[in-house]
């Protein structure tokens, strides 16, 4: 066949008359399923953005993972994300800095550890690692290392005391009863993970390309074309919707109603100047609701400034980090608050100026040393972006629409840590490849079925910490 001569975006981006596949997006998702296209042998793949690869969500995030989930087809995905990580860290020389020094979720509570004890024993069965159930008086500890990802200790320790806690980890308050150390898990750079995958999918022969997806034709067979910029026609066999929160957007462009909506939620990095945040932690959570012990002078304002909400209890699951090396002096907080919930995401996103303060103060129910900073705010920046999520919050990958259209998108608060599995997956449906046993519970099509449907509307959310 002749290929059709190359044509002019109004971004200015030389756009090829024809590719195999198009994916619309230029994300996390979409680069992982460009990637993942190549390495299945599918060359002939174009990329499309109106914006910089990376620079609407993925370069958002707190960049952590794990394993550890609470169904089994979502330990499926992260274990093979995780093992795709490992393996991706191997081959570019750990280009992306991945670290596992685990997650460690405290509490309080008797009860709560309790409960997380208890799932932690049903998450194991799921085949997540096994637990290993520190008391006084038994249990040998393995430390996490402080870099690399070359332990291969999984499942989780329980610390069933405050005191076997803080034998391990020193920097924890006194008011902790307990905590769950995860060990697969720990965070990477996802703007270098992105980078990589994208340098060797265009090294295969993959096109990254400016300008907007703005329709997909389709006939009787499947999909035929797509159009850039409303002026440039580019013939293709599939299309992949990877438009992050757009995703329903773009979904449209293909005669479909993605069923996702979207949630702001933001992070901030504080410069550490005091030492708050111990160098050696692991991603910490405080796994508890809190109120905040704000002075007389604090609660006033907040009325004056209408945010009474912040003098009552606050949600759990405060968490933090350490970001950079052990010599830097960054670390990353979040806070999922009172998360606003949109179908039309709008950028820039609004930044609540009371954040920074208040992940702040919530951080030091369990890392006592941030208190350094009641006193006035270190140097910090707040950024975000949107969780975009189903109602099930678990991701949409497969099929959807015309023949050839397929869908990578609703990977909510854990976009980064799944991505090299969603990709992949997303490649296996486009190159007919053979799918895994957990395919399956990604497709659309679950939410045809009435007792799916009855059972998501009574059981919790996923969670995505
Ligand atoms: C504050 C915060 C903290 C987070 N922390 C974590 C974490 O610790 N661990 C983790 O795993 N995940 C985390 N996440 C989630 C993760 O960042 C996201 O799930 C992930 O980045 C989503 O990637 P994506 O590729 O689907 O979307 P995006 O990165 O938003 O990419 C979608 C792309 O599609 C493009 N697009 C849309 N419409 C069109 C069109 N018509 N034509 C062409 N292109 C189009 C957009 O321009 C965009 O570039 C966090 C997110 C936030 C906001």
């Amino acid at each position: 066949m002749i290929p059709l001569a190359r044509t002019t975006a109004a971004s200015g981006a030389t756009i090829p008359g024809s590719a195999e596949v198009v994916v619309c997006g230029a994300g996390i998702a979409g680069i992982s399923t460009a990637f993942h296209l190549t390495r299945l042998g599918v060359h002939d793949v174009v990329v499309v953005d109106p914006r910089p690869p990376l620079t609407l969500t993925s370069d958002k995030s707190t960049e952590c993972y794990r394993n550890w989930w609470p169904t089994p087809h979502m330990v499926a995905l992260m274990s093979r994300s995780i093992d795709l990580l490992e393996a991706y860290a191997d081959e570019s020389n750990d280009r992306f800095s991945l670290t596992r020094r685990g997650y460690l979720y405290v509490t309080a509570d008797g009860t709560e550890l309790d409960r997380m004890t208890s799932d932690a024993h049903l998450i194991a069965s799921l085949g997540a690692g096994s637990v290993r159930t520190h008391t006084k008086a038994s249990g040998v500890y393995q430390p996490a290392d402080l870099g690399g990802y070359s332990s291969d200790l999984t499942g989780a320790d329980v610390f069933s005391s405050g005191d076997t806690l803080r034998n391990a980890f020193p920097f924890i308050g006194d008011q902790a009863v307990g905590g769950i150390h995860v060990r697969r898990a720990g965070w990477l750079s996802a703007q270098q993970l992105g980078a990589w995958m994208l340098e060797e999918a265009i090294t295969a022969g993959a096109e990254c390309l400016t300008g907007e997806i703005t329709s997909v034709q389709s006939d009787k067979n499947g999909i035929t074309s797509v159009v850039v910029d409303g002026q440039a026609t580019v013939t293709c066999k599939s299309f992949v919707n990877a438009g992050g929160p757009l995703a329903k957007a773009v979904g449209r462009l293909v005669g479909v109603e993605v069923p996702v909506h979207s949630e702001i939620h933001q992070k901030v990095s504080f410069k550490d100047h005091k030492a708050g945040f111990h160098r050696s932690a692991p991603v910490v959570i405080w796994s508890d609701p809190q109120r905040i012990s704000w002075s007389p002078d604090e609660h006033d304002f907040l009325v004056e400034t209408g945010n009474e909400s912040f003098l009552g209890e606050l949600p759990r699951f405060v968490h933090g980090r350490p970001e950079g090396g052990t010599e830097s002096p960054w670390a990353l907080g979040l806070w999922d608050l009172i998360p606003k919930v949109t179908a039309t995401p709008e950028w820039p996103i609004e930044v609540d100026s009371l954040y920074p303060e208040l992940v702040m103060r919530g951080l030091t129910a369990m890392l006592p040393a941030m208190s350094a900073y009641c006193d006035g705010l270190p140097e910090h920046t707040v950024d975000g972006g949107y969780y975009t999520k189903t109602i099930d919050n678990i991701p949409l990958i497969g099929p959807i629409g015309p023949a050839g259209s397929y869908l990578c998108a609703a990977l909510s608060g854990y976009g980064i840590m799944a991505a090299c599995a969603a990709g992949e997956l997303t490649a296996l449906h486009v190159a007919d490849g053979p799918l895994p046993p957990h395919a399956d519970a990604f497709r659309i099509e679950r939410f045809d079925d009435p007792t799916y449907l009855r059972a998501i509307t009574a059981s919790a959310s996923a969670g995505q910490i």
